[in-house]
């Protein structure tokens, strides 16, 4: 290993350490290692290199929205409107996802939430048009799920990640409020919402991972 390799290797453990902290960084820092051709990448290096600017790409999108360039950032001006071409596509194909995608239950009883017949949640009344199809076309979900999946949803529109299903924090607090209001609905949909947000959260990281990242299509200036 030649001192060139070993300091190359420091770099790639620092950022490894900051890629949640600073994803965006990370990222342009990575890309500019990426693809400099004056100093082609040891394979190994290079592989280690795409796989913390891709890491750090998914990462950024957790954090709110990418603001304009400005002169002060660690990234190249080109690269940042190509990675904000990238947030944009995450938000776009999540929104596609989210207002066409089929959460109905193909078999057996259907999600508490679409099917209740406590007698005391108060469902979606029929004159509303439910806005999206994974509130179950024809359906008339309980109140509480449309209060709740409409601001994942929200969220998701911000940060189009896998956050707002896994995190916990409105789920949880719509469970503590079905609590109070309906212990029959509130058992079940403890129950059963952990599988539902499985499948959701599965199909959410492949529509990310299928967002070509900005630099999937640069030559592979690696050695070896
Ligand atoms: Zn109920």
């Amino acid at each position: 290993m030649s001192y060139d390799d070993e300091a190359l290797g420091d770099i790639e453990r620092s950022l490894s350490y900051l890629i949640n902290q600073s994803p965006v960084e990370v990222y342009a820092i990575a890309l500019d290692l990426l693809r400099d051709p004056r100093k082609p990448l040891p394979r190994e290096i290079a592989n280690g290199m795409e796989r913390i600017a891709r890491i750090a790409g998914r990462n950024s999108l957790r954090d709110p929205p990418l603001g304009v360039w400005t002169t002060g950032m660690h990234i190249k001006q080109d690269d940042y409107i190509r990675f904000t071409d990238y947030h944009l596509w995450c938000r776009i194909r999540l929104a596609q996802f989210l207002a066409t995608a089929d959460l109905i239950k193909k078999t057996g009883d259907e999600w508490i939430w679409y099917n209740t017949r406590c007698g005391v949640c108060p469902l979606t009344p029929t004159s509303i048009v439910v806005p999206t199809a994974a509130l179950g076309a024809g359906k008339r979900p309980a109140t509480w799920w449309v209060t709740y999946w409409e601001k994942v949803v929200a969220l998701v529109g911000e940060c189009p990640s896998e956050d707002p299903f896994t995190d916990g924090h409105i789920w949880d607090s719509t469970l503590r409020g079905l609590a109070k209001e309906c212990p029959t609905c509130h058992e079940t949909a403890a129950k059963e919402f952990p599988h539902f947000k499985d499948k959701l959260v599965n199909m959410i990281t492949d529509i990310i991972d299928g967002v070509r990242m900005p630099f999937d299509d640069l030559p592979d200036l690696s050695k070896g």
